[in-house]
């Protein structure tokens, strides 16, 4: 199948590689380059080597992790659209444009309040240990929770931007048994610090390091009609504010910060604006996330 193809072999982004379908979702420097971009977001994209196993791992896919299938097919179509302005002699956006281009549209089509919402799944790269910023005018919240033996806790939470600059640290103490609960609390605690910033963002990407939560999180989002709402889908109702909304699973390497909030917040409630009003070690691990975040 070459049709749209260029009569020109080669693929026009200088690949010095006939031009074909599997070249431009698998190998084509140009389709990496904006993968490259959605990786430093941390969104890491199934890695495909042919159309067949494209349209196979959709059929497959359940609809829980059909997210990055969509991104890729996203990326495919931003690839080919900037591709034929280039051959025109039109302007395309340089990978980081068409990368951020893509985090706003993915969802935007969807009518369905469920479509808007998203994550990973296994079938990503290993997920990466360093935290990651978010897109252009997006803000990544992580969130955690901190168990004692004595069933004291303590729930954290921070907001940061594209460039990893603080936009809220929160922590508090609270009683507690179960470690699941804890780090539900924490996500469900974001309801009392949405700021206007967060809520004018153009999207908000949720982290947490504990998978069961994560994924609970996620099916009670996807579920297709809230007609009649259970008690947690009513808890998690604030997220439907928000004009783009993901939640993901990631290691705890790339969730000290929150760690350190939820530790911090057991002894001293607590809410930062400002970052320099945090004690030094905060400060410690919000440059160290900075200094393992790509260039970006
Ligand atoms: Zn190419």
């Amino acid at each position: 199948m070459r049709r749209g193809l260029t009569d020109v072999p080669d693929c026009p982004w200088g690949c010095s590689t006939p031009e074909n379908r599997e070249h431009l979702m698998h190998d084509c420097v140009n389709f990496m380059a904006i993968a490259r971009e959605l990786h430093h977001w941390g969104f890491s994209l199934p890695i495909i080597h042919s159309w067949s196993e494209f349209t196979g791992s959709i059929l497959t896919a359940s609809k829980l992790d059909l997210g990055p299938f969509r991104i890729f097919a996203y990326v495919m179509y931003q690839n080919w659209r900037a591709r034929n302005a280039k051959l025109h002699g039109q302007d395309f956006g340089t990978p980081l444009v068409l990368a951020a281009s893509i985090m706003e549209n993915i969802d935007c089509a969807s009518t369905s309040p469920s479509g808007r919402y998203w994550g990973t799944n296994r079938l990503h790269r290993p997920l990466s240990i360093f935290w990651c910023p978010p897109p252009p005018e997006w803000i990544k919240i992580n969130v955690d929770g901190a168990l004692l033996t004595n069933n004291g806790a303590g729930i954290g939470l921070t907001a940061r931007d594209r460039h990893g600059t603080l936009v809220l640290a929160a922590g508090s103490g609270i009683m507690h048994w179960d470690p699941g609960q804890v780090e539900l609390e924490a996500l469900l605690s974001l309801r009392r610090f949405l700021t206007p910033a967060m809520l004018e963002a153009k999207g908000i990407i949720i982290e947490g390091d504990c998978k069961n939560v994560i994924d609970f999180c996620r099916r009670t989002l996807q579920r297709s009609t809230w007609s009649t709402p259970t008690i947690m889908e009513q808890e998690l109702a604030f997220l439907a504010e928000l004009n783009n909304m993901m939640v993901r699973h990631i290691p705890r390497e790339a969730n000290r910060l929150a760690d350190y909030c939820a530790k911090y917040g057991m002894y001293n409630t607590f809410v930062w604006t400002d970052r320099m009003v945090a004690p030094p070690e905060f400060l410690e691990i919000l440059q160290a996330d900075l200094d393992g975040m790509p260039n970006v």
